[in-house]
């Protein structure tokens, strides 16, 4: 396998484009959105030249990776000679479906479609498509270059071949892959999400505020970043669609999306990304601002 077509270039997109040039395969980065083309190529530039100030890679590295990459808005452009495809563009069914329908007719016969989907049935997916066989499940973690996990998730026809070609495909850039099964949220995110909307709820609750409803989990359960900064990190509206799919997935209320986290996804206060969500980011500075009184 030699071409990579990597679909959406947001959060997820750019940081897959840049761990595949990097490891030397010829990536085409699609996007809808010219400016997210322009923004994910900025972004692969700072974290290659962060990683040349670690050094963990050299100025000559930097260079062959940004040959191995080209960017396009058309869909058949980029997708038309591809071998593995990934698909990370909004996690939404409907937008994944048109994808993956259009893909099926775009993409050679033997590509193989994968998809970073954090929740959404891949089975489901695979079901719009001729070629069943082919498709899976590649959920890398955010950020991607840094992150070493990749959760592969075997559709209901998903071929032992193609399990077997994209855990080796994860281990030749570096990743460590786990096999899966396909249900709402996978493993991952059945066991995260929960976790980021009680966090949610305590703060709506009036438990404790942003700050001290992350220090307690920072400080007493040693995690890295608290629930409500890793919201803002991941996407609130992203959260947000995957908290509905476990929703409607198990029909459990449990699942259901805290008020407040639907309110700010309307309000368009969605995390890093929108510069505000628990925190405010705005300031440019690396110090957490709480963004607002919760209260
Ligand atoms: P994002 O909102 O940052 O980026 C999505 C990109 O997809 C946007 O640039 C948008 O213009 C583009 N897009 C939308 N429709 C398109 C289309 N029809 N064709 C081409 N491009 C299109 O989203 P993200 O956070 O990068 O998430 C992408 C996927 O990765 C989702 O399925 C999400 O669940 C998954 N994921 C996200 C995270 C995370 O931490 N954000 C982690 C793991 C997996």
């Amino acid at each position: 396998m030699k071409n990579i077509t990597v679909i959406g270039s947001g959060t997820m997109g750019n940081g897959i484009a840049h761990v595949f040039a990097q490891n030397g395969y010829q990536v085409s980065l699609v996007d809808v959105n010219p400016a997210a083309l322009e923004k994910a190529l900025a972004t692969i530039r700072k974290n290659m030249d962060r990683q040349i100030q670690k050094e963990l890679i050299s100025e000559e590295d930097k260079a062959k990776a940004l040959e191995n990459l080209k960017t396009y808005t058309d869909l058949k452009e980029g997708a038309q000679n591809a071998d593995l495809l990934i698909e990370a563009a909004s996690e939404n069914f409907d937008v994944k479906t048109s994808i993956f329908k259009q893909l099926d007719e775009i993409t050679p016969p033997a590509c193989i479609l994968a998809t970073n989907t954090s929740s959404i049935s891949i089975t489901k997916l695979a079901a719009k498509t001729k070629r069943a066989e082919k498709v899976i499940g590649m959920h890398f973690m955010n950020p991607v270059p840094v992150m070493k996990l990749v959760e592969v998730i075997k559709g209901y026809h998903t071929s032992e071949e193609v399990n077997t070609t994209i855990m080796e495909m994860s281990k030749a850039i570096g990743k460590i892959p786990v096999l899966v099964e396909d249900y709402a949220g996978f493993v991952a995110n059945r066991i995260l999400m929960p976790m980021i909307n009680e966090a949610i709820y305590t703060l709506f609750e009036g438990v404790g505020g942003v700050a001290e409803i992350d220090t307690v989990m920072k400080l007493g359960m040693a995690h890295p970043m608290g629930p409500l900064q890793l919201a803002d990190f991941i996407g609130l509206d992203v959260c947000y669609s995957i908290l509905n799919v476990l929703y409607e997935g198990f029909g459990n209320q449990k699942y259901a999306p805290c008020p407040l986290l639907e309110k700010m996804v309307i309000a368009g206060d969605l995390g890093m990304k929108s510069g505000r969500g628990f925190y405010d980011y705005s300031h440019g500075t690396k110090e957490l601002v709480v963004a607002k009184n919760f209260k």
